[in-house]
């Protein structure tokens, strides 16, 4: 049972509950279990970032690490260098949560963060205090600072068309949340001859702009920005750069599940052979894709760590969450925000069409996601009834139980039900080509649970 990881990394009120003590002894005790092998970190722009950088930085010299320090940047970045050196990794930051959160990721050497058993057993030194520290004169005297900024954007550039990109001088508006991002994607689009208008992009860990989460509450400036002047598409990050959210050329949002399925389509019509790999709150506009490009979908628990850990065990050619986080398994093992721009502006040059035209081309899906507070006593019972009632809806097709409980219907209608693990909460998703069949599943069972 693991104490401090959640689904990626830990994640703490920072100098609170995440102190420099508790990030020193973190990384000594992932030191230990890597026997000082190297090690890369970076920290994103949050204002106690830096303040647990050298606290992890001091944990991994003390445990024998050599360590190659790249600053302020994207999360999925660092993971890139870890692959290109094989090297393990670590990053401070807390991703899209509030500032005055902050987090460590410890990333394998192939750049994916660590997995789960890794977690336990680093967790398992941590807790016993089984600290391997080398002796003084054995401690690397000196990190070394490398810049991989541009290397990083370089290398975006070398995967997609970016000669016809640039031919189409697209005028994008960008929203960094104030977070690393700020120091990579605008520099990515303007290499790639976007007239690029941004917002908060300047890193600063006060988070004067918005909250780093891109969801539509938080973007209502690049929207209303938009609406107001002529762009070709909108982009938002999150506090690291891992996840994009993609605005219309009319401001109007679009849902992950929509961005993540024009670039799976994409991808999906080029030769190389392989799955698509997604949660199973993902659209199931991806297993029409697939059935189009004779793939397979592997569905996964909920978690970008997942995605990107079955993408791995089956040579998976694209990976995505329905909250816009996209993985592309030959470049980067996580999600990659900077990397996502680039190929919604691939595709927009390569079709000549605007966003809006080639969201249409899509399968039209219809979508209803809502949450419900539920009483902590009830849900034993909850998950009773929900069990049963999933099991005798007629015309199933096929119930996956791997988070949550999911029931796919003949005619391609699904629903699911997801308890959160953290707070008392359930998730109730449907998705239909038919509106109203979407409408009357969300509602009988959030009927079904309220009633109980
Ligand atoms: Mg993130």
């Amino acid at each position: 049972m693991r104490k401090l990881f959640g689904t990626f990394g830990i994640r703490r009120v920072a100098n609170e509950v995440l102190t420099p003590e508790m990030a020193t002894k973190l990384a000594l005790s992932f030191g230990t279990f890597i026997s000082g092998e190297e090690v890369v970190v970076g920290r994103d722009s949050r204002k106690h970032s830096e303040m647990l950088y050298y606290a992890v930085i001091s944990g991994l010299l003390s445990a024998g690490c050599s360590v190659t320090e790249l600053g302020v940047t994207a999360t999925p970045a660092l993971q890139w260098a870890c692959r290109r050196w094989n090297q393990w990794g670590a990053m401070i930051t807390a991703s899209h949560n509030p500032p005055q959160w902050n987090g460590i990721k410890f990333m394998e050497k192939t750049g994916k963060g660590l997995d789960r058993e890794k977690d336990e057993e680093v967790e398992k030194i941590y807790f016993e205090e089984q600290f391997t520290r080398v002796p003084g004169m054995k401690i690397q005297s000196e990190t070394k600072k490398r810049d991989i900024r541009w290397d990083y954007i370089e290398a975006i550039i070398q995967k997609v068309d970016a000669q016809a990109i640039r031919e189409k001088k697209f005028r994008v508006a960008l929203d960094c949340a104030n977070g690393a991002p700020s120091l990579i994607t605008p520099y990515l689009l303007s290499e790639l001859g976007c007239q690029v208008v941004s917002l908060n992009a300047h890193p600063d860990g006060n988070f004067p702009g918005r909250n780093p989460e891109p969801v539509p509450e938080n973007l209502q400036d690049l929207i209303a920005l938009i609406k107001n002047s002529p762009f070709a598409v909108g982009f938002a990050q999150d506090g690291d750069g891992d996840r994009l959210i993609v605005i219309k050329e009319n401001g109007e949002f679009v849902p992950g599940d929509l961005s993540v399925s024009l670039v799976a389509r994409e991808l999906a019509h080029r030769e190389t052979p392989g799955p698509i790999a997604t949660t199973v709150a993902t659209t199931h506009i991806l297993q029409e894709i697939a059935r189009e490009t004779n793939r397979e979908v592997i569905i996964t628990e909920v978690g970008d760590l997942v995605v990107a850990k079955a993408l791995q065990e089956h040579g998976g050619i694209f990976g995505c969450e329905e909250n816009g986080g996209m993985i592309f398994p030959d470049f980067v093992w996580g999600r990659d925000g900077a990397m996502a721009a680039a190929q919604i502006l691939h595709l927009m040059a390569r079709e000549g069409k605007p966003l809006s035209e080639l969201l249409k081309e899509l399968p039209p899906y219809y979508q209803v996601k809502t949450r419900l507070e539920i009483d902590p006593h009830k849900r034993e019972k909850i998950l009773q009834e929900v069990e049963r009632t999933i099991a005798e809806e007629k015309n199933q097709k096929e119930i996956i139980t791997i988070d949550g409980y999911k029931v796919i219907f003949e005619d391609g209608s699904w629903l699911l039900i997801r308890f959160s693990g953290t707070e008392p909460l359930v998730r109730v998703f449907a998705e239909s080509k038919d509106k109203e069949k979407a409408e009357n599943l969300v509602k009988k069972y959030l009927d079904l649970i309220k009633g109980i």
